[in-house]
């Protein structure tokens, strides 16, 4: 039994000629000679990998369809009649206003126990970072700022290979800073292979004041580095001449 859907997804704007499919491979359970390929497997064979990217590029985030077969929804937090756990059991002081979940993990301060995951260079968290960190900075807990900021920053300056300064970094770290209160929260930033390379967290140490960093081998959910697409032939240049990895060859 597979717990997964492969072959057709709303995220790739794509579906099966058939209702009935195989489970193993996602194909229409007859694939018929003359379908125009209205699943990932024809839509590939025409357009290759760019078809399995979740649509619009740059504007969504995607979720997994994988139907896991346990959650948390099968299992039930119950309460107790008798005594209390880290409050009174005093049923005027074991309110809901009383709740604290504030954390110490070493000398980071949280009013609760979370932290984004990491945005990092993809065009949905570049815009969307202004809510998240100001929010995130308000409430108390930690954002992280993902890997190659620095180096798909369009203006980004580079001497000897290594990251001078990097506006879009910039503006990241500040904005979180600019709202944080009471020394509550913080900012990670990661840094992957190509970060190294820049001397990212370097510069984010030395010059923005970042405390809190992740260095990463490779991604959660991939195993291997990421990818993105570009919108010009001169950004391609330009990631290729900061020794990114451009396909095809620009
Ligand atoms: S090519 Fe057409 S018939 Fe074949 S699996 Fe895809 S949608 Fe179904």
């Amino acid at each position: 039994m597979s717990f997964s859907r492969p072959n057709f997804s709303e995220a790739t704007n794509t579906r099966l000629r058939l209702k009935d499919y195989s489970p193993f491979s996602g194909m229409c359970v007859t694939c018929l000679d003359g379908c125009p390929g209205y699943c990932e497997i024809g839509r590939s064979a025409i357009r290759g990998r760019e078809y399995i990217y979740p649509k619009p590029y740059g504007k969504v985030t995607s979720g997994s369809q994988k139907d896991y077969p346990v959650d948390f929804s099968h299992f039930n937090i119950n309460g107790t009649c008798v005594g209390a756990q880290g409050v009174a059991a005093d049923p005027d002081v074991a309110t809901f206003p009383n709740v604290d979940i504030e954390l110490r993990l070493g000398d980071i301060k949280l009013r609760a126990p979370w932290f984004t995951t990491g945005l990092g260079s993809t065009f949905i968290a570049r815009d969307n970072w202004e809510g998240v960190a100001i929010g995130s900075a308000l409430f108390g807990t930690m954002v992280g700022v993902g890997e190659n900021v620095c180096g798909v920053d369009p203006e980004a300056e580079f001497r000897n290979g290594k990251v001078i300064r990097s506006p879009e970094m910039e503006r990241r770290i500040r904005l979180f800073q600019e709202w944080q209160r009471d020394g509550y929260g913080g900012v990670i930033v990661q840094e992957n292979v190509e970060d190294s390379r820049f001397g990212t967290l370097e510069y984010v140490i030395e010059q923005l004041g970042i405390e809190f960093v992740e260095i990463k081998w490779g991604q959660g959910a991939k195993d291997i580095g990421g990818e993105i697409k570009l919108p010009d032939i001169k950004r391609a240049k330009q990631l290729k001449d900061r020794g990114y990895i451009v396909f095809p060859d620009p």
